[in-house]
């Protein structure tokens, strides 16, 4: 049987002591040893009784249950007052058999991939590694949990690629402790496995686009995700190159995405006629208090894997281009106690100097997060359209209403069908604001909650559509700020959760996070066929 163990923990945080929060209980299961219960199915079954014993447990008690992965997102999104779930021992994964494959499925089976909750990208990536294949995107680095990544949309810079969420096919969730209660939810317009799969896991299958839809970017709140079928790809190789080019022109790709008719050329990543290459992803470095006529870029370019390429882990692991925060704290490593002389620094220094090329594959480029202290980070998402000039008006923010100890980046995501994929717009630019947590009184600058105020209304004022990423700082509580950011899509979200939940386990699944953004709303005469299969 699966254990479970109990922590009075009494307050909970985030990895980057974003918290911290109150909090009643930790639980963390662990799966019944192999040796004695030696089938992967079996043992994904007796976690799922163990998972609905504790739901019970709190349905019981009139208590709430929230499940979490790595604890990376920065917002509240996470927390719970009551009972917290660790789920990084849920960390069973598996192939597709030949007989569980949807005779309709448009998927090849060797490219799917069916993983319990907890298991982190890191260990993800060599698990495909070693089945031939390859996650098709990650963050920039490697340590959460699938079922985290998806719960909040992660992205890379991947431009024609997607977030994490885009490569899921299905979704087991358990949404309370009755036989009914686990559920496996597919696109009904995209099948990819067929009953015997859903019996084995003693799923009731739903096929219904609007409902996956929904549950794919669920912000925790659709039940306990237990499993999640990926589709991956051939395993290949990215290119990384990371360059100092005009500000005009980094800002110019930025905006137009035009890379083949542009005159940024990386020397060997030109077609047969020498026109540059589209790159697999495009992203910019910017400290926004220089006036620096260069940026800062990072392209990468995919190509087949072949073996015997140098190691890229050394290079990597000392490389300071490959996550803002990473960036942002390798410079202010001399000054993390004063951050005024940190701001002065930032006022007056330019970035340091590129990283070297290097060729590896996914699980290599992204690799391990560099930095584990205290920080800040904010994201919105803009039409890359509109990106230079919500660049220029969020700069000008730092430098006017800050100063505050932060450096900026642009990644490039195509769009998310999720309902609350914060990923909506054609391709979504992600621009981003890290640094380290500040103490406002201390250093006599504007508050992280203000500024997070302030970012939300000059991109009102300035009539830019956008987002906010959901694991990351935000003034989530900004009056009308979900109906301003998704419209419909908002109300379609409540809907389908509230056909999906009974009204006591949407309770159950609901934190002061789904409060503050007025998405706990629960739609008492939400049709049920939301909830039911369309096939
Ligand atoms: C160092 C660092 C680097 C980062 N880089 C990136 C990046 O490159 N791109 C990017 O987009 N973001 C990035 N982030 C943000 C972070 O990746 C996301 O917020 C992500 O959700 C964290 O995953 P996690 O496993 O830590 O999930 P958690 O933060 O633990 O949880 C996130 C959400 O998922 C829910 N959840 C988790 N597991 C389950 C489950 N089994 N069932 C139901 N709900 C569940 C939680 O309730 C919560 O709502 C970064 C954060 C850090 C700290």
């Amino acid at each position: 049987m699966a254990t479970t163990v109990k922590h009075e923990i009494g307050s909970w945080d985030t990895f980057h002591n974003n918290g911290p929060f109150p909090t009643k209980v930790l639980y963390e299961t662990l799966l019944e040893a192999k040796g004695n219960m030696p089938s992967i199915t079996d043992r994904y079954n007796d976690a799922a009784a163990e998972i609905q014993r504790l739901i019970q447990l709190a349905l019981s008690n009139r208590e709430g249950f929230r499940a979490y992965g790595s604890a990376w997102s920065m917002s509240h999104i996470a927390h719970q007052k009551d009972n917290m779930h660790f789920n990084t021992a849920m960390n069973l994964k598996r192939t597709i058999d030949v007989d569980e494959l949807h005779p309709n499925a448009t998927y090849v089976r060797e490219n799917l991939f069916f993983f319990e909750c907890g298991n982190i990208i890191k260990e993800i990536n060599q698990f495909l590694f070693d089945n031939g294949k390859s996650l098709k995107t990650t963050g920039a680095s490697n340590g959460q949990t699938i079922a985290g990544c998806v719960s909040t949309g992660v992205h890379g810079s991947a431009l024609d690629v997607g977030s994490v969420q885009d490569s899921v096919v299905g979704i087991n969730l358990i949404i309370g402790a009755g036989i009914d209660d686990i559920v496996y939810l597919e696109r009904h317009t995209r099948p990819a496995l067929n009953d015997v799969f859903a019996s084995r896991i003693k799923a009731r299958i739903i096929r219904n686009d609007d409902l996956f839809k929904a549950a794919l970017v669920s912000l925790g709140s659709f039940g306990f995700i237990h499993g999640i079928t990926v589709e991956a790809e051939n395993r290949f190789l990215l290119n990384r190159y990371v360059k100092r080019i005009s500000k005009d022109k980094a800002l110019q790709l930025a905006q137009t995405l035009a890379f083949e008719d542009a005159d940024f050329v990386v020397e060997g990543e030109t077609d047969a006629g020498g026109k540059p290459l589209r790159p697999y992803h495009y992203k910019i470095f910017i400290n926004p208090y220089v006036n620096d006529t260069e940026y800062v870029v990072e392209a990468m370019y995919k190509k087949p894997y072949r073996s015997g390429y140098p190691d890229p882990v050394p290079r990597i692991k000392t490389a300071i281009y490959r996550d803002l925060i990473l960036l942002f704290t390798s410079i202010a490593e001399r000054f993390r106690n004063s951050i005024p002389s940190l701001i002065r620094l930032l006022q007056t220094s330019v970035l340091p100097p590129v990283d070297l090329q290097v060729t590896g594959t996914i699980g290599e480029i992204f690799w391990d997060a560099g930095y584990q202290g205290p920080a800040y980070a904010c994201a919105v998402g803009v039409d890359s359209r509109d990106s230079p000039k919500a660049l220029e008006l969020l700069a000008n923010l730092a430098k006017n209403e800050g100063p505050i100890p932060g450096l900026y980046a642009m990644r490039f995501v195509r769009q998310s069908d999720a309902t609350l994929a914060f990923t909506r717009f054609p391709v979504t630019c992600m621009l981003e604001i890290d640094g380290l947590i500040w103490n406002p009184q201390r250093d006599n600058i504007i508050s992280l909650p203000q500024f997070c105020t302030r970012i939300i209304e000059v991109l009102q004022a300035n009539n830019i559509p956008f987002t906010i990423h959901w694991g990351k700082n935000a003034d989530w509580s900004f009056p009308g700020l979900i109906e301003h950011m998704y419209g419909a899509n908002a109300q379609q979200w409540k809907e389908c959760r509230s056909a999906l939940l009974k009204e006591e386990t949407a309770a159950l699944f609901s934190n002061r996070f789904l409060q503050d953004t007025g998405l706990s709303e629960y739609i008492v005469n939400a049709p049920l066929a939301l909830a039911a299969s369309v096939v």
